[in-house]
């Protein structure tokens, strides 16, 4: 028996007319080089977004087509957010920071028409002149700098607007049809695609405001300091569209000076971003006894938060929430609350709950599975395993990636990710299968040892790799950079000496190095492969004194 509910397809054009009807004044903010704002609002950029969707439809943009972004966070590229899937193209967010020979592939990969490119980054892309054969048209975005004239076919992006009319109607879609993609960071072998549907799209950014997820609402000033590039803003340009929140944009500037003056003076409520953002804001809000009264919450992924840095914020009054996603998964995945059955529990036993990555968003299904034998395991937050995730906002399989079955199974999609589960729900990322340390037949976290170096009053960061080693197999090594203040002030004994009654004796690196700073990846995470490149000597060390 069918139900008797209307069949009506969940798509974007859904959210962007919840957010022009129903919250037209609610604030876009742009921070402009100048660190002045340029103010606009829902009910503007819904004109600009319908003569956008004209505008790309007059210059013969059909259903389908993708239409690249290469860009940083501003109120265009949110405009480009949703004219491209609405008009039914694919909005193509390029990532700024890539190499060059994956840029290209990617541009490549996925036939890109058009690009829509901030002037402060077109350099890069004239680095591929003549190398994007599917490109007919580059459209230059934000102020300031002059164009070079180096690449052919560039238009400004208000003249291009200006071809488009506001009257534009949107086409009835499919809302099983692609709506954006994202690739992944690859570290290894050339970065994959990742297509969401307008259906995805919807049913993400309602469980991303759910109060179990970001917990957003009309009253929130979001800022995003995540990249709109990395895995669509983590979907939150839709998802505080929907819930009709104030977005403020940070366009490229997230040096912490910067951010903490926009935080402050935008009244910023919620803001996301990874690690590597967050560390350096907090010592300079330490430095300088700033604080920031209305900011309320901070969600932090992309990589593992350190308790450390989770207690600084809440010293000055933030709550830092501890979250998982990748790409794969549209791309929040889980998120670290109290249940109210902790509410009674001693404060350390609740941040044992808030340091992990919590529990899987609503709509999404985990299990972990064993390692060796392939048997899935309990959910006891002692056995540890491959994390393995399915939902309506998984991706099923790679964009025209043949060799790509390993990835799935079974209907789950293999996260790569190592972890535990808690008989409460709670994630844990013990590492990434691939960055676990295995010594002497045991597993190492590399993670683990991260905290517990970053818990150290003088460090900043710390990275943790596995080097081959001629008798344990692997060993583990560490990087560290000292905080500013420290740079002459700390020495590997006394990080020794720290670690020696927090981890077990054999989790010791046998190498801590100390150094200015760490590689960084496209997205701002530890570059663990570029590392492992750097420190390769270490092995022939070994292997030489053996
Ligand atoms: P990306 O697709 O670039 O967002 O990368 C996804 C990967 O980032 C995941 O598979 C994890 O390995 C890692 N990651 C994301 N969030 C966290 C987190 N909170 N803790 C540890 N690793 C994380």
């Amino acid at each position: 028996m069918l139900s008797t509910m209307m069949d009506v397809p969940l798509t974007i054009q859904h959210i962007l007319w919840r957010a022009e009807k129903l919250y037209p004044a609610k604030e876009l903010i742009t921070q402009k080089a100048d660190a002045t704002p340029s103010r606009s609002n829902y009910g503007e950029m819904g004109l600009r977004v319908r003569r956008l969707a004209s505008a790309l439809s007059k210059y013969g943009i059909k259903q389908g087509d993708r239409i690249a972004t290469f860009a940083w966070n501003t109120q265009r590229h949110l405009e480009c957010y949703f004219a491209i899937p609405c008009m039914g193209a694919v909005l193509h967010t390029l990532n700024v920071r890539l190499f060059l020979e994956h840029l290209e592939y990617i541009i490549n990969h996925a036939e890109d028409q058009i690009i829509f490119c901030d002037r402060s980054v077109l350099s890069t892309l004239e680095n591929l002149l003549g190398k994007m054969p599917t490109v007919g048209l580059i459209v230059l975005m934000n102020e300031g700098e002059e164009r070079t004239g180096l690449l052919p076919n560039t238009v400004d992006y208000e003249e291009f607007l200006a071809t488009g009319s506001p009257d534009f109607c949107w086409p009835e879609l499919d809302e099983r049809s692609a709506a954006a993609m994202c690739y992944t960071s690859g570290t290894t072998g050339m970065p994959k695609g990742v297509v969401y549907s307008h259906r995805s799209t919807v049913l993400h950014s309602l469980s991303a405001a759910h109060p179990n997820c970001l917990n957003l609402s009309e009253q929130d000033v979001v800022q995003y300091a995540v990249p709109m590039f990395h895995a669509n803003g983590w979907g939150m340009p839709f998802s505080a569209a929907l819930s009709g929140s104030k977005q403020v944009f940070s366009d490229r500037f997230l040096d912490p000076e910067r951010l903490a003056n926009l935080l402050q003076s935008e009244e910023v409520t919620v803001a996301a971003g990874v690690p590597t953002v967050w560390i350096p804001l907090l010592h300079y809000l330490e430095r300088l006894g700033q604080r920031l009264p209305n900011l309320s919450q901070i969600y932090c992924g992309g990589s593992a938060a350190p308790p450390s840095l989770i207690l600084g914020y809440r010293k000055l009054g933030i709550q830092m929430i501890h979250a998982w996603g990748m790409t794969e998964t549209s791309p929040i995945g889980s998120i670290s609350r109290l249940k109210s059955s902790m509410i009674d529990l001693p404060t350390e036993k609740q941040d044992e709950a808030l340091f992990k990555q919590g529990p899987i968003v609503p709509t999404v299904e985990c299990r972990i599975i064993d390692l060796d034998s392939g048997k899935e395991l309990p959910w006891d937050g002692k056995s540890f395993g491959e994390l393995q995730v399915r939902g309506p906002y998984v991706t099923g399989m790679y964009y025209n990636d043949p060799g790509q079955e390993d990835k799935f199974t079974e209907g789950w999609l293999k996260t790569g990710d190592v972890a535990t589960i808690d008989t409460e729900g709670y994630l844990q990322l013990v590492d990434r299968t691939k960055d676990l340390v295995k010594s002497g037949g045991e597993w190492i976290s590399s993670v683990e040892l991260e905290n517990t170096l970053m818990a150290h009053p003088k460090v900043l960061e710390a990275a943790v790799i596995g080097l081959p080693h001629p008798h344990w197999q692997e060993r583990p090594v560490a990087v560290v950079v000292p905080r500013p203040d420290h740079i002459n002030n700390l020495d590997s004994d006394e990080l020794r000496e720290f670690l020696s009654n927090k981890v077990a004796k054999w989790w010791m690196p046998d190498e801590i190095i100390i150094q200015e700073s760490l590689p960084k990846t496209s997205v701002g995470k530890f570059a663990k492969t570029e590392l492992r490149e750097q420190l390769k000597g270490i092995s022939k060390r070994w292997e030489e004194s053996r």
